[in-house]
C-alpha cells in the first residue's frame, strides 16, 4: 500500500496492527524496515519523532520466546510491544485520514503527474481515465479510482 519510505506507512501499519491483521513479529519486521531503514527522519514533526523513536526501542527488543524473557530484561514481550503501539497511537493524535488531508495541502516534486480538467466541477485521471467532481483546491488530489496521488490543476500556489 505506502512505500516503505513513506511515514503514512507508519500509521496504516499502527492502525493494521491494531485492528489485528498483523503479527506482533510482522509489524515489528515492517516497522525496523520502514522506520530504521527508508525513511528520511527529516520528515517527522517532533512529536512523530519522539513518539516513533520510543516505539522502535521496543519494537526492536520485542521477543515472542518466553526463554528470552526470563533469561534477561532487555525483550520486550508482546503485551508490552501492544501497550506502547496504543500508546503511539494516542501521542500521534493523528489519524491516517487526518495525515493524507495535511499532506495533499502540499506540493509533492516528487510526483510528476497531472489531473487534466474536464470543466468546472470534473477531473480526469491522466492513467486510468476515470473521472470524478472535486472542488478541492488543495495542492495534491487523489485519484478515486487507482488511488494515485497527482497533482491538482485547481492549485493556486499562495506562496509564489
Ligand atoms: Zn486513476
Amino acid at each position: 500500500m505506502y512505500k516503505k519510505s513513506d511515514k503514512k506507512r507508519l500509521y496504516w501499519i499502527i492502525d493494521k496492527y491494531l485492528s489485528e491483521k498483523m503479527t506482533s513479529e510482522e509489524f515489528c519486521e515492517d516497522f525496523y524496515e520502514s522506520y530504521d531503514l527508508e525513511i528520511d527522519s527529516s520528515k517527522f514533526s517532533s512529536i512523530e519523532e519522539k513518539a516513533f523513536d520510543e516505539l522502535s526501542e521496543i519494537a526492536g527488543r520485542y521477543s515472542d520466546s518466553e526463554e528470552d524473557h526470563k533469561a534477561s530484561g532487555f525483550f520486550y514481550t508482546e503485551k508490552e510491544l501492544r501497550d506502547k503501539v496504543i500508546e503511539t497511537k494516542k501521542k500521534l493524535n493523528k489519524s491516517l485520514e487526518e495525515l493524507i488531508k495535511e499532506e495533499l495541502k502540499i506540493p509533492d516534486p516528487n510526483i510528476e503527474k497531472s489531473a487534466t480538467i474536464l470543466d468546472e466541477t470534473w477531473l480526469m485521471c491522466p492513467d486510468c481515465i476515470d473521472a470524478w467532481e472535486s472542488d478541492s483546491k488543495d495542492a495534491m488530489i487523489i485519484c478515486p479510482k487507482c488511488k494515485q496521488t497527482l497533482h491538482n490543476p485547481r492549485f493556486q500556489d499562495k506562496s509564489s
